[in-house]
């Protein structure tokens, strides 16, 4: 009888206080981005008003397309930020998610960026092409 036993692929997990850790900073952020304050409250009151201080101010400044630009990153971070919480949910988090390459990714990389979902090496591949498709448009 083998104690290890089966055929599951064992990987090395990391440290469950690794993991409450980032769940809490996650957490905060997600809560920091979505919860009334800042631009996702301005972009609010943009979309359903267009008179107004804030409106002026937008004109006056660089456009509202800037702002929609922003709220779209916001809307982005909070969507990565609640995906990578469901991948802690899951069990997954701190794995790349490329199946072709499941790579553990350092904690050092993850604390920079706790929503993180590539390692390192699939992390460039994938920038470069995303930044070759933003060029070529
Ligand atoms: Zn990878």
């Amino acid at each position: 009888m083998s104690p290890t036993g089966g055929d599951a692929t064992v990987r090395e997990q990391h440290r469950p206080r690794f993991l409450t850790e980032m769940r809490t900073r996650l957490q905060g952020e997600v809560r920091t981005l979505t919860d009334g304050h800042g631009v996702v409250a301005m972009v609010r009151e943009a979309s359903t008003s267009t008179t107004g201080d804030w409106y002026d101010r937008a004109q006056e400044s660089q456009g509202v397309d800037v702002v929609f630009h922003v709220a779209n990153g916001v809307a982005e971070q909070a969507r990565d930020k609640g995906a990578a919480l469901d991948r802690l949910r899951g069990g997954t988090y701190g794995f790349c998610v490329n199946p072709a390459c499941g790579a553990k990714i350092p904690e050092q990389r993850l604390r920079a960026v706790p929503e993180a979902k590539f390692c390192t090496p699939c992390g460039d591949t994938h920038e470069r092409a995303a930044s070759a498709t933003r060029r070529r448009r």
